[in-house]
């Protein structure tokens, strides 16, 4: 968690803290899959009240899945409140093997800057590498760098700065 509030920092350049842990809503749980679903999550989350947090990230262990996908890495409401991210599908490479801690770490790292950036109305991209690029599969979110292309940056540098200015304007 300090280490993915770390890079939102630094990627967003927006104060990241760290919240107290919850409970995953029950009801989000698909038992006949024994997967939750990742937007129902996000529905209960955006439910709550976080008066001084424009913006959650969840983060999970449990493993996350939509109502059309086997799994998801992470889900989040476009343009909106809520994001959520699993690390149950980045602990392991594609052939099973323990992924090491650092390549576990930048995984969950661009998922959440993925996710994030979702929240801030960024859409997918299809430029090689850029972190807004669908990544199904561990392979594909391995190959991302954790930086967004120039377009994607550009679009979020504008949004961020219509964020912020929202943000002192509510204040
Ligand atoms: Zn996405
Ligand atoms: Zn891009």
């Amino acid at each position: 968690m300090r280490i993915v509030a770390a890079n939102l920092q630094t990627m967003f350049e927006v104060q990241a803290d760290i919240l107290v842990p919850m409970a995953i809503p029950e009801d989000a749980l698909q038992l006949h899959r024994g997967q939750y679903d990742a937007g129902l999550v996000l529905k209960h989350l955006s439910g709550l009240s976080f008066p001084h947090h424009p913006r959650i990230l969840a983060i999970t262990d449990v493993d996350l899945c939509s109502p059309v996908l086997t799994y998801v890495f992470g889900e989040a409401q476009m343009g909106a409140k809520s994001a959520i991210v699993s690390d149950f599908r980045l602990k392991h490479n594609a052939d099973g093997a323990p992924a090491p801690s650092a390549v576990y770490y930048e995984r969950i790292v661009k998922v959440a800057l993925h996710e994030i950036a979702h929240t801030l109305s960024l859409y997918h991209c299809d430029t090689p590498g850029c972190l807004m690029q669908m990544s199904p599969r561990i392979d594909d979110l391995d190959k991302l760098s954790i930086h967004f292309c120039d377009r994607c940056g550009f679009v979020l540098h504008r949004n961020m700065k219509e964020f912020r200015s929202k943000q002192h304007s509510c204040k």
